[in-house]
């Protein structure tokens, strides 16, 4: 054998492994179908602005021994991330806080919110929530949820919110404080100079193959090493021969403007449902603060961001962790755990909706049981 390890994806997963196993003295291959390396978190410079090409990624971990990893690869900004919902022209606060609740309802103390909520979600006769319209509805009631969440996840989901899990949007906090930071995080920031540039530290002295296809010429390349470590999707490894998990993809629009400010935050959602688009990034300011030195570039980058179904030769994004799903997932696990020599991890492997830091703490996991 040629190499202890083949790695298949140079993302967050694959690149934490093919990392770890480096240090235990093991000799990696990594490969990756991509022209480049750091999978979706990859960001490319464009007039000075380091554009996150596959969406917008922010690091956040209450983790501290992945915060202490992910250090020793890049510094870390201090960007915070507070998204703004526009609702038809409306502009609101997120995540669910009490600067949301005053403009909703006009409400000044987290007395008066709180009651607001409660009032709602009595009149919607929520007890036990079922699925992620119930669940928003009990959280913040029913205006913020067709306000700011029923079109918006229509819209991401491509499923009516009765038929998506609750899960989703238990994601967000609902705060009766005035705190408009998304993530309730000890740690939070975008590494300086780009994602690229951590991963590529990441596998530093790593072989690395681009534009390689697995699945393409899968016997041959595991006859190259010991073990494989596969990052990919699960049904597509097994020729989708159980049906296919559904994923959802994204398009992105990306505009290259000559204005140095067009929506003066990183992150603005469109919250309607008649908006094609799920939200807009204005990449710069994931990196120059604002009204600060550096604020003076004359260009910015933005990206209108399209949710699709996920078909063949589309890009997967999220996984759709419903119950229809998740029991087709199950049975591709039975026979992943049968492969002898191949370890499944990562959003696409484990077709789990993995936040970054969940990534790097799952592929730890893993690196330290393996020799
Ligand atoms: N969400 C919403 N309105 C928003 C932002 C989020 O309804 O303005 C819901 C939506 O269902 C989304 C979920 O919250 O899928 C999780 O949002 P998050 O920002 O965590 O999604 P991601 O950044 O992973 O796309």
């Amino acid at each position: 054998m040629q190499y202890d390890y083949l790695i298949v994806g140079a993302g967050l997963f694959g690149a934490t492994v093919a990392h770890e196993m480096k240090k235990k003295g093991k000799k990696i291959l990594v490969i990756d179908k991509r022209n480049h390396i750091a999978g979706n978190v990859y960001t490319k410079k464009i007039e000075g602005i380091n554009v996150h090409q596959y969406g917008a990624h922010i690091f956040h971990t209450n983790n501290k021994e992945v915060w202490n990893y992910i250090n020793q690869f890049a510094e870390f900004n201090r960007f915070t991330n507070s998204p703004v919902a526009n609702y038809k022209g409306e502009l609101y606060s997120l995540p669910f806080n009490m600067y949301t609740f005053n403009k909703m309802w006009g409400c000044v103390t987290p007395e008066e919110a709180k009651n607001k909520i409660e009032e709602q979600k009595k009149e919607a006769g929520i007890t036990a929530p079922k699925n992620l319209e119930e669940q928003a509805i009990s959280l913040v009631g029913t205006d913020i949820y067709e306000k700011l969440i029923k079109g918006y996840t229509e819209k991401q989901w491509g499923r009516p919110c009765t038929e998506l899990p609750s899960f989703i949007i238990k994601r967000l906090p609902v705060r009766l404080t005035f705190d408009n930071n998304y993530f309730n995080a000890l740690y939070q920031g975008i590494p300086v100079g780009g994602y690229t540039k951590m991963v590529e530290n990441m596998l530093s002295g790593i072989e690395v193959k681009l534009g390689a296809n697995y699945l393409e010429n899968k016997e041959s390349f595991n006859e190259m090493a010991d073990k494989v470590i596969y990052t990919g999707p699960i049904d597509a490894y097994f020729e989708f021969k159980l049906g296919t998990l559904e994923y959802r993809s994204v398009r992105f629009e990306n505009e290259l403007l000559n204005i140095p400010n067009f929506q003066g935050n990183a992150a603005v959602n469109y919250t309607d449902s008649e908006t094609p688009w799920t939200r807009i990034i204005e990449h710069k300011w994931f990196e120059f603060g604002k009204d600060e030195e550096g604020n003076d570039l004359p260009k910015t980058v933005i990206s209108k961001e399209y949710s699709s179904e996920w078909k063949p030769g589309d890009e997967p994004y999220y996984p759709v962790n419903d119950e229809k799903n998740s029991q087709l997932y199950e049975k591709y696990k039975v026979m992943a755990e049968k492969e002898e020599k191949v370890l499944f991890g990562g959003r696409l492997g484990e077709y789990k909706y993995y936040d970054m830091d969940a990534v790097i703490a799952s592929a730890l996991r893993i690196s330290r049981g393996l020799y």
